[in-house]
């Protein structure tokens, strides 16, 4: 696929740090005022929602619309707008969060609030008009948890009202299979990949970033070693069509389009870096020995940075303390 040029501005690194860290709310409208909101098709129902830095998805088709993340909250309006644009006033039923960062469940009450969820039967009577005025929203039941953490709190209706804590959760929509894959301990322990089985597109969350070396976020629950399982998994569903073009689409938790050649890319840089920095934790390298060493230099060009909120040493670092074994108890070095 052509690259359309994701080096990000450093007004959209900023809005990012925002999103991760949660600064003030003001500044981030102020620093949203510029963003737009913009869709591609991809293909069948699915359609790629990207504005600034933040990826979302949506399935369009005769029982509704099915939202997959909501971007930050202050670009909520935008988003809605955006989808009525393209779905005209067919309902939005149904919210999927890939993890539980504020820029990807930011929007979660706006949209919900829009939306309806899809009560029948006797179930009707008793769930009553209250509960039945917004979307159904669906997320690992880790993700649930660390929802409840964020500061500032999300508004309640913005959180998952349908959570699992099993490896796989399936339904039927939009006359196709979408099906979530949980990935334990990868960029977060809440992970899921959405996979659109018959418009074949798959929508990766923070697992697959193209813009940056992967995000690894110990302090909740993610691993190394588990986002490489992760990108192992997205390449596992997806079948190229010729020439190793297109095929199964790939939407990223931010950056460009992909498909499955961009994914085995990405994954191999991962497996190799994880290969060099294990042979150097074997060696016993302290982890400024490691960063001394530069062993992911020929990768910084593309996906390095010195500044911002994730940068190559933040990385390297996240890397190495995922990589090294755990000492037992008492024992120290
Ligand atoms: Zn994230």
């Amino acid at each position: 696929m052509t690259c359309r040029g994701t080096r990000w501005t450093a007004a959209i690194a900023a809005l990012v740090a925002w999103a991760m860290v949660c600064g003030a709310r003001g500044e981030a409208q102020q620093n949203v005022n510029d963003v737009q909101v913009h869709s591609y098709h991809v293909q069948g129902n699915v359609w790629m929602l990207a504005a600034g830095p933040f990826n979302a998805a949506v399935s369009i088709g005769d029982e509704g619309v099915l939202v997959v993340d909501t971007m930050v909250e202050p670009l909520a309006d935008k988003l809605l707008a955006e989808i009525a644009r393209l779905a005209g006033d067919k309902p939005i039923r149904h919210i999927i969060n890939t993890h539980s960062h504020p820029d990807h469940v930011g929007g979660n009450p706006a949209v919900s609030r829009a939306g309806r969820s899809i009560v029948a039967g006797n179930f009707a009577a008793q769930v009553g008009q209250e509960a039945s005025n917004q979307a159904t929203i669906f997320a690992h039941e880790n993700t649930l948890l660390r929802m409840g953490q964020l500061k500032p709190p999300l508004a309640f209706v913005g959180m998952p009202t349908d959570t699992f804590f099993t490896g796989q959760k399936d339904i039927f929509f939009n006359g196709e299979a979408v099906q979530m894959f949980h990935q334990p301990a990868a960029h977060t322990d809440g992970d899921v990949i959405v996979f659109f089985r018959r418009s074949d597109v798959i929508v990766a969350g923070d697992v697959y970033v193209n813009t940056t070396f992967p995000i690894v976020q110990a302090g909740q629950g993610g691993s190394f070693q588990g986002v490489i399982d992760a990108l192992n998994r997205i390449i596992g569903l997806t079948v190229p069509k010729e020439k190793q073009e297109a095929g199964t689409y790939v939407i990223p938790g931010h950056g460009r389009l992909a498909d499955e050649a961009d994914v085995v890319e990405y994954r191999d840089m991962n497996t190799i870096i994880r290969d060099r920095v294990k042979d150097a934790i074997a060696k016993g390298m302290t982890l400024e020995q490691v960063k001394a060493a530069r062993l992911v230099r020929d990768y910084e060009g593309r996906y390095g940075a010195s500044t911002g909120f994730w940068t190559t040493d933040n990385f390297v670092e996240a890397v190495y303390r995922s990589l090294t074994p755990a000492r037992p108890a008492g024992q120290s070095r």
